[in-house]
């Protein structure tokens, strides 16, 4: 639902006012609409339409985890919002059921999405959020807007009272500090992956065209150009800084990662600890998925059936220091091997830079909470257990955020497996009630141990039986 604002809508206060409707607070809006007796929830979304990553609905691409990681049935099968019901109301169940794919394309996921987004009352698509400050007066957040039109423009101000806000901002491509002036510069052809649909045609014609990232989205733009360029003119670079073109972590107690269990054990953890475990964990949410990397494989040996390799260069462990224009078509990328320490130059006619993404920053948005909000040591927000940011106690409403809180909450933070049931945690917290009752297991796997006080007999005297070393 888009359009203005009635005036008088917005003097009456929301229990819940949302900012940014990606697959997170859409989850978040999906299971609002199913509380009983309703609850008062707005959504603002700053772009005139759901569209889920657009610029990488390659053809046949796959969601990284089953359809199950709907938007609402982990928390509530029974909803009228979940994948099976979409499918049904396009008469696809029986095909879907028979196609029996349990890891669903990334445009049907959209498709879906976006079902969902035109059918539930209170989202505003093409309002942009400036600010959210607390109102000591009137005990509410005050939410800033601005009304944009399909072209972009600005076109009236608005503002909404909240008891609640929840923050759904999602993340934005990231593009290294080397590259950043050339991705800058128009007509350069350095482009980051999420724009890689838009740019497609025209990195079909280069010449010779560099991919670099070893994520997932690194992996699935060098298939579909290497599947697109001639056999033996392949001409293509994909280099990575990570020492080899790894699987993500997918096996089944790995996955316990990305568990409630696990979520609320990481939040238990000293913030140290928390800070040096998140990087190491990075083959849990970056990495390529297998089936990805075995396509390439096969595309690749596909390739030298008729003799001769492919004129297509895999290299990791390879960093770009510098890069600059050579006259004006192309890029020089000045590139050093991480473990070699050898220097090389690469001229080449595009650029891709699947250099992932950043959780959006919210500082500016946030300006106004500045005095009442906590930090934790490294200056970021501090984010308690049910996902609200840690606040002077004065103010009484509560800030919660979606897909930000990797620091306190672990890997699973931009997880669509656990949308429905953060969504449902968040709604539970906000209403004070359990609309939606929550699992108290979710992992085989035992998170931590239970600290037990040790036995009063003193050390000397506790005869252990020695074991083997590594237990
Ligand atoms: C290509 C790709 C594929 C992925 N595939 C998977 C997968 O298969 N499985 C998985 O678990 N995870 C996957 N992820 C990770 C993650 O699930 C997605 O990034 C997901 O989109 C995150 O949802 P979100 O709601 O947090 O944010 P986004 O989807 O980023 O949505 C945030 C929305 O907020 C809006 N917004 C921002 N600021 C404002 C403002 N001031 N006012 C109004 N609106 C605003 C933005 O316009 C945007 O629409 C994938 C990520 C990418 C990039």
């Amino acid at each position: 639902m888009t359009g203005s604002t009635p005036k008088d809508e917005l003097d009456r206060p929301h229990d819940l006012v949302g900012v940014g409707i990606g697959p997170f607070n859409l989850s978040l809006a999906a299971l609002a609409h199913g509380i009983p007796g309703g609850l008062a929830a707005t959504f603002y979304e700053q772009r005139p339409a759901f569209h889920w990553h657009p610029g990488l609905l390659i053809e046949g691409a796959t969601l990284q985890v089953p359809f199950l990681a709907d938007l609402v049935t982990l928390a509530d099968p029974a909803s009228p919002w979940t994948f099976l019901n979409y499918l049904k109301s396009r008469e696809r169940l029986f095909p879907f059921y028979f196609a029996e794919k349990f890891h669903i394309q990334r445009a049907e996921y959209d498709a879906y999405c976006r079902w969902v987004s035109e059918r539930l009352p209170g989202l505003h698509f093409g309002h942009q959020v400036d600010s959210v400050r607390w109102n000591p007066e009137r005990r509410l957040f005050e939410v800033d807007f601005t009304q944009i039109d399909p072209e972009g423009e600005a076109e009236a101000l608005g503002r909404a009272y909240a008891r609640n806000v929840v923050l759904g901002v999602g993340t934005e491509p990231y593009v290294p500090e080397p590259l950043r002036p050339l991705a800058e510069a128009p007509g350069v052809p350095v482009i980051h992956s999420a724009d890689y649909l838009t740019h497609r045609a025209s990195l079909l014609a280069a010449d010779h065209v560099t991919v670099i990232g070893s994520g997932q989205s690194g992996a699935e733009v060098f298939l579909d150009l290497l599947r697109a360029r001639p056999a033996g003119a392949e001409r293509i670079h994909w280099l990575a800084r990570t020492e080899a073109f790894a699987p993500m972590e997918y096996s089944k107690l790995g996955l316990e990662h990305f568990t409630p269990d696990y979520t609320r054990y990481f939040h238990s953890l000293p913030e140290p600890v928390r800070g040096e475990l998140v990087p190491r964990q990075w083959q849990l949410h970056k990495g390529i998925d297998a089936d990805t990397i075995a396509a390439i494989h096969d595309e690749l040996y596909r390739r030298t059936l008729h003799g001769g390799w492919p004129d297509a260069v895999l290299t990791p462990g390879v960093r770009v220091r510098t890069a600059g224009r050579v006259a004006t078509t192309q890029v020089e990328l000045h590139l050093e091997h991480l473990q070699q320490g050898t220097r090389s130059r690469l001229t080449t006619d595009a650029v891709v830079l699947a250099t992932g993404y950043r959780e959006r920053p919210v500082d500016r948005m946030l300006a106004g909470l500045d005095p009442y909000l906590r930090h934790d040591a490294s200056g970021r927000a501090r984010i308690d257990e049910r996902y609200r940011l840690v606040l002077d106690p004065s103010v009484t409403g509560s800030v919660y955020v979606q897909n930000a809180e990797k620091h306190t909450h672990g890997v699973g933070a931009p997880d669509l497996g656990l949308a429905a049931w953060r969504s449902a945690a968040i709604l539970n917290a906000v209403t004070g009630k359990e609309p939606y009752p929550l699992p108290r297991r979710t992992a085989f796997t035992s998170f931590g141990l239970e600290a037990r006080e040790a036995p009063s007999i003193p050390a000397q005297d506790r005869k252990l039986t020695p074991l083997t070393q590594n237990v």
